[in-house]
């Protein structure tokens, strides 16, 4: 009985213990004294005391544990370790990381979500929105864009340099805007809602290049030339990293600058030669400053004893001779500039250098660090801002456009997509409003940036499908009215540039975000590769057992959470919310239990393993994109009408990080241990289920009425009825056809007939013949018609204006 009860109380204890993530003295504490109990109530065999001190002895006496254990782990881990290269452990170390860590750690703490701050903007931030991005907004006509100019047009591009929208980032001692990065988002949205080439035009100098390069590592004399400069548009700025063999491996650019001595203004500098060929580089064919990135080399030793440098960023003026740009690609009709840049054997001084000749071979680190923030910006803003004015433009066209006598948005067929662009357009601009906030509150949060750069543009292009799939041939043919068929045409690109996304799903947002994000994989990396073998030693130990720890805990609440069905585990709320944080709770330590049984068994082969990781990844940040919305919600005031909005994106996130899951399981190169991990994670089967007709029908509803929650979703985009806005127009449209609707029932009434939504001119004429409608109501009517025919018909033209001068 006494050893039943001894069984029993181990495990349990155990279990609470590791459940808790109690410390080792904790724990060995807790057993003594359950021997010692155990002991005075019962009968102990002699054996359970031996066996006790035999094991807790040597873990609990540090120096004991360092000399006869830890001394051959250490051994073993480095026999095993991966190799990494220059290039990869500098990305690995770049930026910082933020909540997502606490999501990988298995526990997260929920109050500490809460608790960032909301991001706001100031006045001065709010100022500029009202007026000069409104203005922009107004100038920006996307057909002529991209059909017409193939550019922005030449008053826009001097509004645009005027008014300091390629400086939001540069700081104001210099001329710049300063802005936030949270108000850099809402700048970019709106842009993105009327013009992906306005956004992309304004977004580029603003993310990674010159001007952010130039703020973290320039020198005095560079700033002060070029920031002023690049604040009010004297210097359009680009930035060449991808050559046409290096493009995903951007490290192994073939672009080569040589160290030398030449002339330069007429004497003689220490320089170097520089031979480059770039391609896909955004604004180059208009660029007058070039950052240009390349390797050094110093072969005669000019600069000291190192002759590969190492990748390399310098500024180079675009007028100095043998500089080539102007030449332009063609991105999919989207006619942002640009274009490749070559040079071969051109001659500069080394202080081109951005941060002068001692930041050569530098580059690499400086990209990485800048790619950190830029990525977390630019591309999930621009994907944000057009999947916001989409959700409701599509809404509204699902209400306005009539087959088969009712609005297309009653369909069950149709409710489905429009849910889905409702969904997640609550959860992109909680994605982007999290994480810029979390930028400005000095994170440079590399795994997150990655994060949302591949999960918001991957989400946008569905969507953007969706919406072309919703409006038909009016998003088809192309011309002034249509708001669809370029971002369609476009989303390809967000997917493919900094960081192409399968490339950014299947290794670098698990590929860093293991190793940042666990609390001990990147301590053992550092301690195995410590030269000084006693500091070795002393760092692995304590790393390595807290690891042991970590894993045994993770184990533990695995097991529980899944047998739980973590049902008692911590929630901040107990609202309709409140089970959410209970399945985060468990995936959580699902993910953190994975990743240590996955490195346990795959080691360095894990990188190879890009389905395993992939997943691992998905579930990561399926986690950072529920916390988002969850965040949202509580900072918004818990507004009980975005419920539907808030339960659809959520199940769809949650579903998603259970469906990796349950795939990585199915898949694990191990197949027995995938089929016991099933059985410690998942002891009761799958649980989860996603979105379901009812939930998709609210949200496809809400798209399609003016309310509350719906002009949360279209917050802060350009809704004016401008001749180049037609969302502007619809919207304006909606309202007329929603009190239209009710002067028609009226007339059904009178008539006897079910009238419908069409002629309504006409429909107005016979109803003042009836005497039915006031003549307010007629000309209401007439006004709505004209509105919901600029809502349905598609632009025709000419032959001649379809020829494509420009592309001859
Ligand atoms: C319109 C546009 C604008 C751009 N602007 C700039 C700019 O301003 N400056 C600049 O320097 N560059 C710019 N780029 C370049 C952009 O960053 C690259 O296109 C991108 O890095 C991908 O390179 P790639 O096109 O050569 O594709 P590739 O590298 O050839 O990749 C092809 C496919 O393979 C996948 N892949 C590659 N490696 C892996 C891997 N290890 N695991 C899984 N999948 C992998 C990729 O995800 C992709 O799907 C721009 C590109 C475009 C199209």
């Amino acid at each position: 009985m006494s050893t039943l009860f001894f069984v029993l109380f181990f495990i349990i204890g155990f279990g609470a213990l590791a459940y808790k993530r109690a410390s080792l003295i904790s724990f060995t504490g807790a057993f003594a004294l359950l021997l010692v109990l155990s002991s005075i109530i019962g009968d102990v065999s002699n054996l359970i005391w031996i066996l006790f001190l035999v094991i807790a002895v040597p873990l609990n006496v540090t120096t004991f544990r360092q000399q006869y254990i830890s001394v051959h782990l250490l051994e073993l881990y480095r026999s095993i370790m991966p190799e990494m290269s220059r290039t990869e452990k500098e990305a690995i170390d770049a930026g910082t990381i933020w909540w997502e860590a606490d999501l990988f750690k298995g526990a997260p703490n929920w109050q500490k979500l809460h608790d960032y701050p909301t991001p706001r903007l100031s006045s001065q931030e709010q100022a500029f929105l009202d007026g000069p991005v409104e203005q922009a907004c107004v100038m920006a006509n996307e057909h002529d864009i991209c059909h017409n100019d193939a550019d922005l047009s030449p008053q826009l591009w001097q509004f645009l340099k005027d008014n300091g929208f390629f400086a939001m980032i540069i700081k104001k001692q210099y001329g710049g805007l300063e802005f936030t990065a949270y108000a850099q988002s809402r700048v970019l949205q709106k842009l993105s809602g009327v013009s992906t080439v306005l956004a992309s035009t304004v977004g580029v100098p603003n993310s990674l290049g010159p001007g952010e390069l130039l703020q973290h590592y320039g020198t005095t004399e560079q700033k002060e030339y070029y920031l002023p400069r690049l604040a009010d548009g004297r210097e359009i700025p680009c930035f060449a990293l991808t050559s046409p063999e290096a493009g995903s491996d951007a490290g192994a650019i073939p672009d080569m600058g040589i160290v030398c001595k030449g002339q330069w203004d007429g004497e003689e500098v220490l320089g170097m030669r520089i031979t480059w060929n770039k391609r896909y580089i955004t604004l180059a064919p208009v660029a007058t400053v070039l950052g240009l990135a390349f390797k050094l080399n110093d072969p005669d030793g000019l600069l000291g004893e190192q002759e590969d440098l190492g990748i390399t960023c310098a500024l180079i003026p675009t007028d100095v001779d043998g500089v080539e740009i102007g030449r332009r690609h063609f991105p999919l009709n989207v006619m942002f500039q640009n274009g490749p840049t070559k040079g071969d054997d051109v001659f500069f001084p080394l202080s081109f250098i951005i941060g002068g000749p001692s930041m050569a071979g530098r580059g690499w680190q400086m990209l990485v660090e800048c790619l950190s923030v830029g990525r977390g910006i630019t591309l999930p803003s621009n994907s944000t801002g057009g999947i916001k004015t989409l959700a409701l433009a599509s809404g509204a066209y699902s209400r306005i456009r009539r087959q088969f006598k009712i609005p297309i948005g009653k369909m069950e067929g149709i409710e489905e997509p429009l849910a889905r662009i409702g969904g997640n357009a609550y959860l992109m601009d909680a994605v982007t409003t999290m994480t810029t906030g979390a930028i400005d509150l000095g994170e440079k949060p590399s795994v997150v940036s990655a994060i949302v750069k591949y999960h918001l543009t991957d989400r946008m292009q569905r969507c953007v499908i969706d919406a072309m799939d919703i409006h038909g041939g009016k998003g088809i043919c192309l011309g002034p009215n249509n708001y669809v068929g370029r971002g369609y045409q476009g989303a390809p690109i967000a997917i493919t540039v900094e960081g192409a996304n399968i490339l950014t799903r299947s290794l670098i947002i698990y590929g860093q975000g293991a190793i940042r994000c666990h609390p001990y994989v990147l301590a053992e990396l550092d301690a195995a590769g410590c030269e000084d073998e006693r500091q070795a030693l002393e760092e692995f130990d304590s790393a390595v057992f807290g690891h042991i720890g970590f894993a045994i805990s993770n184990f533990c609440r695995s097991l529980w959470l899944g047998i739980s069905n973590s049902r008692f585990s911590n929630a901040p709320f107990s609202d309709d919310t409140k089970r959410y944080y209970q399945h985060m709770n468990r995936f959580s330590a699902n993910l953190a239990f994975l990743s240590d049984i996955a490195m346990a068994c795959l080691g360095g082969e894990l990188k190879r393993k890009e389905r395993i990781s992939g997943r691992l990844g998905d579930i990561l940040s399926q986690l950072y994109l529920t916390s988002a919305v969850l965040k949202r919600f509580d900072d918004e005031g818990r507004q009980q009408a975005d419920l539907p909005l808030v339960h659809w994106a959520v199940r769809d996130s949650l579903f998603k990080a259970q469906t990796a899951l349950d795939e990585l399981l199915r898949n694990f190169p191990i197949k027995w241990v995938g089929k016991l991990l099933r059985l410690v994670m998942y002891p009761t089967g799958i649980t989860l289920v996603t979105t379901n007709d009812e939930l998709d029908q609210q949200v496809a509803q809400l798209l399609q009425t003016p309310n509350m929650a719906r002009d949360r979703i279209g917050a802060g985009q350009y809704w004016a009825a401008t001749p180049n806005n037609p969302v502007g127009v619809q919207e304006q449209t909606l309202t007329d056809v929603i009190a239209a609707e009710a002067i028609i029932k009226k007339i059904s009434k009178a008539t006897g007939e079910r009238e419908q939504l069409i002629f309504l001119d006409k429909l107005a004429d016979k109803a003042l013949k009836l005497g039915c409608i006031t003549e307010e109501e007629a000309e209401h009517l007439r006004k709505t018609e004209i509105g919901r025919l600029h809502s349905i018909n598609v632009d025709d033209f000419e032959p001649s204006e379809l020829i494509a001068n420009m592309a001859k």
